[in-house]
């Protein structure tokens, strides 16, 4: 599946939290370095197995009145932090949001929270505390309520589960859970993860996912390449070195297909049996678009961080383009984000430097061989010449190199000072397109 010296199709693995904050600290100009590791140093990365489980109905009970009980907190944790930031001004702190979990609980309405584990109401809400800090910090929208038909799930940390054997028994049920294993390589009763999530998707599939800790001492050898990465509609990427990758048709199909059972779902009375059904295969046909597009972004990223030590993307403004409707289709069946967040964790795992250019870098208008900034370039020019060199373009291919060109700046502009100014120093080892964009995109992150 997906290699990459790591687990073979481990999902979600994440570099912990340590590793990330110490990196993003030193934030150069025009980019941010995501990941960047000298050689020996220790890190630690989670990694992710997700299983099929099949509760029993006893089971399924106590998992249905968690999930609920896990959304009423996250909900009205949510509901009182936004009152309380419109009427007073003032942000809540996790532990003033547990604290109030507490009173809850005290209350004779919702005394009944105190039937299920109380280990995922406290995660749900430090996840929420994350969500906000994050979106305080600029970098995600607006924490949104939980609905009952999404996806449900519920994080048990080591005091809330058993593992025994390879059995795993979550809190408040007395059996095991039955899981299908299907990791050959990773042994379920050596492992030791430090949460479980147990989930049930909209399609009423239930899923138990292992967060495990571990620190890897082998990343794969250096390559001495470096790569430039342009995102796009036509070609899903194109590479500095030229290399394309479309955008999977069978994509396309699948996703054909979701929109033909949403029809047909939209058309179904309310309530009704049909409606019923109807809304199962959305759901199922929601999972396979998924699923090809997780399988296909895992081939892509994971390719790409075996093939470089310095990747370089542009950080896409896909909120303001999502708001361009004629676009907003092919731009979130393309998965940037989720392009983005994989490549940081790959990255990070490999041991390899990936820097992120902020996006009012013009890589396009841009001339990767002379540096020579056009007014104006049309969304359908695919090809153009450079009015000063002379040089004809393919306009990925030309924003692809200048994004590797600022990258490269970047990276090396790492170790000095927060301003600009650094990176201009180095000039003569810079491409000058690059140089120029420094000069003009420079600020001080202060
Ligand atoms: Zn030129």
């Amino acid at each position: 599946m997906f290699g990459l010296g790591m687990n073979p199709g481990s999902i979600g693995s994440i570099p912990a939290e340590p590793v990330r904050s110490r990196c993003m600290a030193r934030r150069p100009t025009s980019g941010r370095l995501i990941h960047r590791a000298p050689s020996g140093r220790l890190i630690f990365v989670r990694t992710a197995y997700r299983v099929r489980a099949y509760p029993d109905a006893e089971q399924a009970a106590v998992f249905n009145r968690t999930f609920g009980c896990v959304r009423l907190v996250r909900n009205k944790a949510l509901a009182e932090r936004r009152h309380r930031y419109q009427s007073e001004g003032k942000r809540t702190t996790y532990r003033e949001t547990d604290a109030a979990l507490t009173g809850w609980k005290r209350t004779e309405d919702l005394a009944f929270l105190s039937e299920v584990s109380s280990v995922p109401l406290q995660q749900t809400l430090r996840h929420q505390h994350t969500a906000f800090q994050n979106f305080f910090a600029g970098r995600t929208r607006y924490p949104r309520f939980k609905s009952r038909s999404g996806r449900q799930s519920a994080h048990y940390t080591r005091s809330a589960f058993r593992m025994r054997d390879g059995k795993l028994i979550l809190a408040r049920t007395s059996m095991p859970l039955e899981l299908v294993w299907s990791f050959d390589q990773v042994n379920l009763a050596t492992l030791d993860p430090t949460m479980v999530v147990v989930s049930r998707e909209p399609d009423g599939r239930w899923y138990a996912t292992f967060a495990v800790d571990t620190d890897d001492p082998e990343p794969p050898a250096a390559t001495g390449h470096e790569a430039g990465v342009d995102l796009g509609l036509k070609d899903f990427l194109v590479t500095s070195d030229g290399d394309r990758v479309a955008n999977p048709r069978h994509l396309e199909r699948k996703a054909r297909n979701l929109a033909r059972h949403q029809r047909r779902l939209a058309r179904c009375q309310r309530g009704s049996n049909n409606r019923r059904k109807a809304k199962t295969k959305v759901a199922r046909a929601h999972r396979k678009v998924r699923n090809a597009r997780q399988d296909f972004l895992h081939r892509t990223t994971t390719n790409l961080v075996r093939s470089a030590d310095l990747i370089a993307i542009e950080d896409l403004a896909v909120k303001s383009m999502v708001r361009n409707r004629r676009l907003a289709r092919a731009i979130s069946d393309a998965g940037w984000g989720e392009f983005r967040r994989q490549l940081e964790y790959k990255a990070a795992h490999a041991r390899r430097t990936l820097v992120v250019i902020d996006r009012w870098y013009p890589s396009s208008k841009t001339c990767s061989a002379c540096g020579h900034v056009l007014t104006e370039l049309k969304l359908s020019v695919r090809h153009w010449t450079c009015p000063d060199c002379r040089t004809r373009h393919d306009r990925d291919l030309n924003a692809a190199r200048n994004i590797l060109a600022a990258g490269r700046a970047v990276a090396r502009g790492d170790s000095g000072d927060a301003c600009g100014a650094d990176v201009r120093r180095q000039g003569p080892s810079l491409p000058r397109s690059a140089t120029k964009q420094e000069a003009r995109t420079a600020r001080c992150s202060a």
